[in-house]
């Protein structure tokens, strides 16, 4: 059974998950641990347990999501995956990094690209790719039908929804990616979002705002 494991990293609050089972593999999505203790937290974590990271996934590539990737990738000497049209906003990250305090932000390279209708697959564990742009161009979230849950990234939120005023952003674009792949999983599906806390499809469909 997949465990999802979550650390609140980086001023931005950012939702940073571990993902693991019973054969001890592992995977990372989103990882924007920065300064060494909150890169101390999540290694700390993975030899407490005696895991075995295999892969570091991105839903998206905003600042806040990819702060820690290259200090794990070295960690681990792992593969960091993400959507090809998410590669430009990765690219630049270095631009504005140090107007936002991340001096030290070290860009990683890409080790291969993701999309739609693939899967993720660590241990015994399966992730279906979705594709949900409008908050980033190469937004994407990974579903997990034996345990009931979405990593959804920053497209849907507790009584909210991810920011469209960012480059690459579009609210018509988010609002269709939400319905279209996000509303159409089951009702009792939880949603581990990027930032705050989580919530299900059926909550979000009859209590979110945007949705009324
Ligand atoms: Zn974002
Ligand atoms: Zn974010």
């Amino acid at each position: 059974m997949v465990q999802v494991q979550t650390f609140v990293f980086n001023p931005f609050s950012e939702n940073t998950y571990l993902l693991y089972d019973e054969t001890g593999e592992a995977i990372i999505i989103d990882p924007g641990c920065y300064d060494r203790s909150e890169v101390n937290e999540l290694t700390d974590f993975v030899q407490q347990h005696g895991l075995k990271p295999v892969q570091i996934v991105n839903t998206h590539a905003h600042i806040d999501h990819v702060l820690g990737v290259a200090a794990l990738k070295r960690k681990y000497g792992i593969p960091f995956v993400l959507h090809k049209l998410d590669e430009p906003l990765l690219k630049a990250v270095k631009t504005y990094a140090s107007n936002y305090g991340f001096s030290a932000f070290e860009e990683p390279e890409i080790d291969g690209f993701i999309k739609e209708g693939e899967t993720i697959e660590f241990g015994n564990t399966s992730l279906k790719i979705i594709f949900v742009p409008g908050h980033a161009p190469g937004h994407v979230a990974l579903v997990n039908d034996a345990e009931k849950f979405v990593i959804g990234g920053d497209v849907l939120f507790r009584m909210s929804i991810g920011r469209t005023d960012l480059p690459g952003g579009d609210h018509t674009t988010l609002l269709r990616s939400i319905r279209k792949e996000m509303f159409t999983l089951p009702d009792d599906y939880t949603v581990y979002a990027g930032h705050m806390e989580p919530t299900t499809i059926g909550f979000e469909k009859r209590n979110n705002p945007f949705f009324k």
